[in-house]
């Protein structure tokens, strides 16, 4: 059986045919989108901060700072894309150098915990051989009162509502990673660092909670292992999905990239795009006068 992970489950269930572009095709795409770019760089310098610490190194600000603009002039490369016209690759630079600024002064010396793993991978099981998942813990800390803490860096531009924290299912599925590390503890909390509001986000589960996430990643596992087509599903994630040239609804988009206005005016999928958005139009405007309508009626 494959080995899953909360990733590669999400992206079935975002879209089945990038799914398959990616895990079964195994076509890879090196295109990156500036912004998960800018959190790799923020997390590798987090990693180094906290691995250096463990070793007894306190690295200065500065130290890390350098140490995040030079992974980023070794890791930039052509692939990287910018999907907002008003943003450069520098200003992308300079949110994440922030984020790092303001990350250290919030937690310098980071000496109230203990930090027992950083970028751990772990293997765990669902509640049978069959049914297993992978995956990287970017932290766990133990706190002076015996609690463990699953820490998580987040670059997101923004801030979710704590009811989406409390529905999070990657970091509770750490929860039961640790749990099968660690037997005898207790108290297990879920913290979260959006690094560019230097906020956290906290949250924590039950047992209950746990067996129910189990039954549902055994349901999506079996789904996913089942499954015979691989449709595509087109969102606002479209943006930043690497497969467009293969993908039904979104190549017509790339063939009539650099041709002239004329020709591509001619070309069907740019045709039936117009005409779509034209109707959508019509119906919107029909919706307003069924409204007015009603309201004289009444
Ligand atoms: S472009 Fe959208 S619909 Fe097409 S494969 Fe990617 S995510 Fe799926």
């Amino acid at each position: 059986m494959t080995l899953y992970s909360y990733s590669r489950i999400s992206t079935y269930e975002t879209c089945p045919l990038q799914y398959k572009l990616q895990h079964i095709d195994n076509i890879k795409t090196e295109e990156e989108g500036v912004e998960a770019f800018m959190g790799t760089r923020v997390h590798e310098t987090l990693e180094k901060l906290y691995k250096d610490l463990i070793l007894s190194k306190m690295n200065t600000v500065d130290e890390l700072i350098d140490y995040y603009n030079a992974k980023w002039k070794e890791k930039w490369h052509d692939e990287v894309f910018i999907n907002r016209d008003d943003m450069t690759e520098e200003d992308y630079r300079k949110t994440g150098e922030r984020a790092i600024r303001d990350y250290y002064a919030t937690y310098h010396p980071f000496d109230h915990n203990k930090t027992l793993w950083t970028e751990k991978r772990v293997v765990f099981s669902l509640g049978d051989e069959d049914h297993k998942l992978r995956g990287v813990i970017d932290r766990l800390d133990k706190t002076p009162e015996g609690v463990l803490e699953i820490h998580d860096y987040k670059a997101s531009g923004r801030m979710p509502t704590q009811e989406k924290m409390d529905a999070d299912r990657q970091l509770a599925l750490y929860q039961i990673a640790v749990l099968e590390a660690y037997p005898d503890t207790e108290n297990v909390e879920l913290v979260w660092h959006y690094v560019l509001f230097d906020q956290e986000m906290r949250s924590r589960r039950t047992k209950k909670q746990l067996e129910e996430l189990k039954k549902e990643y055994i349901e999506a596992i079996d789904e996913i292992e089942a499954a015979e087509e691989f449709p595509p599903n087109e969102s606002a994630l479209c943006d930043w999905c690497g497969y467009w040239e293969y993908c039904p609804a979104k190549k017509h988009l790339i063939k009539i990239d650099g041709m002239p206005e004329k020709e591509r005016k001619k070309e069907k999928g740019y045709v039936l795009v117009d005409r779509y958005v034209e109707l959508k139009e019509q119906v919107s405007q029909l919706g307003e006068e069924i409204e007015d309508v009603k309201e004289q009626l009444m």
